[in-house]
């Protein structure tokens, strides 16, 4: 997700109100305010962990609408600039920030989960890895060069695989095991196939609440995020995120 300076009121309304800290990734990757806006309205609940944080896009508008946020990160100085960016916005008290890579969390917590299961619960799980278009600024300017990752190209999809620290999919997987509430930020030319494929590919727990091995076929509602004229990206939510 690429901001664009010309755009910045655009993207950010309080742009001069609110001194909004960003790092080089922080500004290519932030979610726009009026989308994370609506994304926050969404996923309105009592616990959400947004799973991949950045300098806090989402997580500061999920602190508007749900009672706790978990917002984690595996890098310190982003983690840092959500931390500022949250204070600013008048929202670090309701955010827990949490310096963790995803998938290691996510482990240990099923682990618990399973040993604790009261221990305490997850309402909704927001997604938004790196699509793995960038590193660096310097690796971006190469990867939009020709030659560069096929699904840059226009018209073509984006691969669930191109998903980072881990494929797309098994990061659903991971994720599903802690929350079946789950919204997944991607790019707009997501293979949509296999977007859909995913919700068929859930572990539907039967009645007695034990896993049933059997894939059953779930709902996945895909939504179209747009700023203005331009399309930015997807959102799929999953289980009871699903509108009605
Ligand atoms: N939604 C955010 C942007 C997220 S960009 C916003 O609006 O600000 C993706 C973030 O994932 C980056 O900040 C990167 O540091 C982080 N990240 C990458 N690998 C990670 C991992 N294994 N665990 C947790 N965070 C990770």
């Amino acid at each position: 997700m690429t901001a664009d300076f010309a755009q910045r009121h655009l993207y950010f309304p309080l742009y001069d109100t609110i001194p909004l800290l960003l790092d080089d990734i922080g500004w290519y990757s932030v979610t726009p305010q009026p989308i994370a806006a609506h994304i926050a309205d969404r996923c309105q609940s009592d616990v959400i962990i947004d799973a991949f944080c950045g300098v806090g896009g989402n997580a500061i508008e999920f602190a508007r609408t749900c009672e706790r946020v978990i917002a984690i990160d595996n890098d310190p100085i982003r983690l840092r600039l959500a931390r500022h960016n949250a204070l600013h916005c008048g929202v670090a008290d309701r955010i827990e920030f949490i310096l963790a890579d995803f998938t290691e969390w996510a482990h240990r917590r099923i682990e618990r989960n399973l040993t604790e299961p009261q221990a305490s619960t997850v309402d909704v799980i927001f997604l938004s890895p790196p699509w793995g278009l960038f590193g660096s600024p310097r690796d971006m300017a190469v990867s939009l060069m020709p030659g560069g990752p096929e699904y840059l190209s226009y018209g073509k999809t984006y691969p669930l695989s191109a998903v980072e620290p881990i494929p797309g999919d098994q990061l659903f997987e991971i994720a599903h095991k802690i929350t079946p509430n789950l919204a997944y930020f991607l790019p707009k030319n997501v293979d949509l196939k296999e977007l859909a494929g995913l919700a068929q590919t859930l572990d539907a727990p039967s009645q007695d609440g034990s896993q049933d091995q059997e894939r059953q076929r779930e709902w996945v509602e895909i939504e179209e995020e747009w700023v203005g004229d331009k399309l930015k990206a997807v959102t799929a939510y999953f289980g009871g995120l699903v509108a009605e």
